[in-house]
């Protein structure tokens, strides 16, 4: 059922212009120097000013197979400490519906990584993937060679084989994207698809010239709470709403739920995990989306 799940040809990235690389640069430097709860205050600020009227488009790509049983790729970005504390939790209540998902780690974040336990996740189906060295937004406009050092370091921190790759405050970008082909990366899922129309599709695509696919991120928990401010009841419509479009075109949902945002609503996500299961769809990490595209040698060493 999920064999050729990948576009052979998708959007180009935009080039990010000058005053975009200094703006992400010096947001970068000032979330590093503020303390953690000074850092949430600024992001939520900057996302609330921009915080659009109404609600995003999503126009799933057309002319793909129409199937019933939804796909959705689950993934957990681990931003900050009560990410990695609250984690553990959200396994539990994947496991007991028979789910896997991704879990993108900072190699060098605000929490110690602890090998034996992420290794035992892989070992029962789950996805390690790297969410960067620290939660640097401006990863994608700073120089190759500063991308390049970051990657290795990370690799080398996280101590086990990654392949999968998203971007911190999706600061994705060629340049990006080319270092992490060169570093042996498989795929990234920084496209947010409610950005513009590079990143509308409804699945994943190989971007042309850069031998990386790219899974699109159809939606994010944050999105939800802070961006476009829902109560819970409006969320979960608009969660069931996107889901329909993008599986009405044989696409796959790609979600990303945070931890620490997760763990103030709790019921919120036990009611939507019980609902996918209801609805049978696939619940599973990228890695397993992509698996027909993989070398198999790979799947050994994840
Ligand atoms: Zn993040």
């Amino acid at each position: 059922m999920l064999t050729s799940v990948v576009a052979e040809t998708g959007p180009r990235l935009p080039r990010p212009g000058a005053w975009q690389k200094t703006g992400r640069r010096t947001l970068a430097w000032l979330l590093e120097r503020l303390p953690e709860r000074g850092a949430i205050m600024l992001t939520g600020a900057l996302k609330a000013s921009r915080r659009r009227r109404g609600r995003p488009l999503f126009e799933p790509a057309e002319g793909a197979e129409a199937v019933t049983r939804p796909v959705v790729c689950l993934t957990h970005d681990l931003d900050r400490a009560a990410c990695w504390e609250f984690l553990p939790r959200l396994i539990e209540m994947e496991t007991a519906l028979g789910f896997t998902s991704t879990i993108n780690v900072l190699a060098a974040g605000p929490y110690r990584l602890d090998p034996g336990y992420l290794r035992g996740l892989a070992e029962t189906g789950f996805e390690i993937g790297l969410h960067g060295l620290t939660h640097d937004v401006a990863l994608g406009f700073r120089s190759p060679a500063r991308i390049r050092e970051t990657l290795a370091r990370a690799q080398e921190a996280v101590g086990l084989v990654v392949k999968g790759f998203r971007a911190p405050a999706l600061a994705v970008s060629e340049a990006l994207l080319t270092e992490l082909c060169r570093a042996g990366f498989i795929y990234d899922s920084s496209v947010a698809a409610w950005r513009g129309p590079w990143g509308a599709a409804a699945g994943p695509y190989r971007y042309p010239g850069i031998d990386i696919i790219e899974v699109p991120l159809t939606l994010a928990d944050d999105l939800l709470w802070r961006d476009l401010g829902l109560d819970e009841a409006s969320a979960r419509e608009f969660f069931w709403q996107t889901l329909d479009r993008v599986t009405a075109v044989g696409g796959t949902f790609v979600l990303n739920v945070h931890p620490c945002l997760a763990a103030g609503r709790l019921g919120f996500w036990e009611g939507i995990l019980a609902g996918l299961a209801e609805r049978g769809a696939m619940v599973v990490p990228v890695k397993t989306l992509l698996r027909s595209n993989h070398d198999p040698a790979d799947e050994e060493t994840r």
